[in-house]
């Protein structure tokens, strides 16, 4: 262990924030948060893990802390949520230096700060080797308002917020890069501006909680979910629940760019990459073509019989889930 249990703890407290819905914070046996009289409590877990959902080699730890509290953000955004709090479990081996630690929650915490999430407790511990993170989100919505994966309705309309595939089209790169030993090899957090935003993006992706909400607000979304395993993959994840089926448009999915020549990345990253953390929901009324600033398309629609299909030039074939499988197979 870099630092000590204790040291561990000691500078995750300093760094932590009280205020908002945290009544106490780090310190106690437990945090004790508040809530809006009439709201129910939203939680979700996700685990950031080395050589799984990121590589030391690859991935500035202020990026993987970043991205660590934008996966529990992204959760409570799908559900319309504001969220309360964040708690932090993180498990280093011995041999992560202390920068790295003090980098990562640097990263965290920057986004923690961005939205008004204060860190209000967590757990420290030795792992046998590498990093694990697991992030715990607490958020709140309107008692049974929260929007469902399970809502959506024949006839209904499929939208996605902002692009897709830029973050799985950055990590191929990447690999290829290693391979060839390219530039792309250690890729700084804060790289010179003007940098194109589909890259930033990908870089520090902010999770859709304002969208969220306004959908939420609005009564637009009948149901949604985050994109965090990749458009295929998550639409069936909300087709399953809905016990319906879907038919998206392969020309009408806004996929992300990424060279000065703005050439979309490839179909496949924008439809099973993950790791975009935009929103994917159904509406049957209308819907603007920008949330919160950012733009939504429609990419389909929502039918009957369950399965998915893809409709390009005319012709439908069935979609099958394939999402990222992050490094997997790639050990
Ligand atoms: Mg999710």
């Amino acid at each position: 262990m870099p630092l000590s249990e204790r040291k561990l703890i000691e500078q995750i407290r300093r760094v932590a924030a009280k205020g908002g819905s945290v009544v106490t914070g780090i310190g106690d046996d437990c945090a004790v948060l508040s809530v809006p009289a009439g709201h129910e409590i939203l939680v979700t877990t996700d685990f950031s893990i080395e050589n799984v959902h990121f590589r030391r080699d690859w991935h500035p730890p202020a990026l993987v802390g970043w991205r660590c509290l934008t996966r529990g953000l992204s959760d409570i955004a799908a559900m319309g949520g504001e969220p309360r709090a964040a708690f932090l479990s993180l498990a280093v081996a011995e041999d992560v230096p202390q920068k790295w630690v003090s980098d990562f929650l640097k990263g965290l915490l920057t986004l923690a700060r961005k939205f008004k999430v204060p860190l209000a407790g967590g757990d420290t511990a030795q792992s046998v080797s590498g990093i694990q993170a697991d992030i715990i989100v607490v958020g709140s919505v309107p008692k049974g308002k929260a929007i469902l994966r399970s809502g959506a309705k024949p006839g209904d309309q499929i939208y996605v917020t902002g692009s897709l595939g830029a973050s799985s089209a950055i990590l191929r790169k990447l690999e290829l890069s290693t391979r060839s030993r390219s530039k792309f090899v250690s890729l700084p957090l804060f790289l010179p501006l003007p940098l194109p935003p589909e890259i930033l993006r990908q870089l520090r992706p902010l999770p859709r909680l304002a969208i969220g909400q306004w959908l939420r607000q609005h009564r637009v979304a009948s149901a949604m979910i985050d994109l965090s395993d990749g458009l295929s993959t998550d639409l069936d994840h909300l087709c399953e629940e809905s016990r319906v089926g879907a038919e998206l448009i392969a020309e009408a999915i806004p996929r992300a760019w990424l060279g000065a020549d703005k050439a979309p990345v490839a179909m496949e990253f924008a439809l099973h990459g993950g790791d975009d953390y935009e929103l994917l929901f159904t509406a049957a009324g209308s819907v603007p073509a920008k949330v919160a600033g950012v733009k939504v398309t429609r990419i389909g629609h929502i039918i009957k019989s369950r399965g998915m299909h893809l409709r390009s030039n005319g012709s439908s074939k069935p979609l099958k889930a394939g999402g990222w499988e992050h490094f997997k197979k790639k050990e």
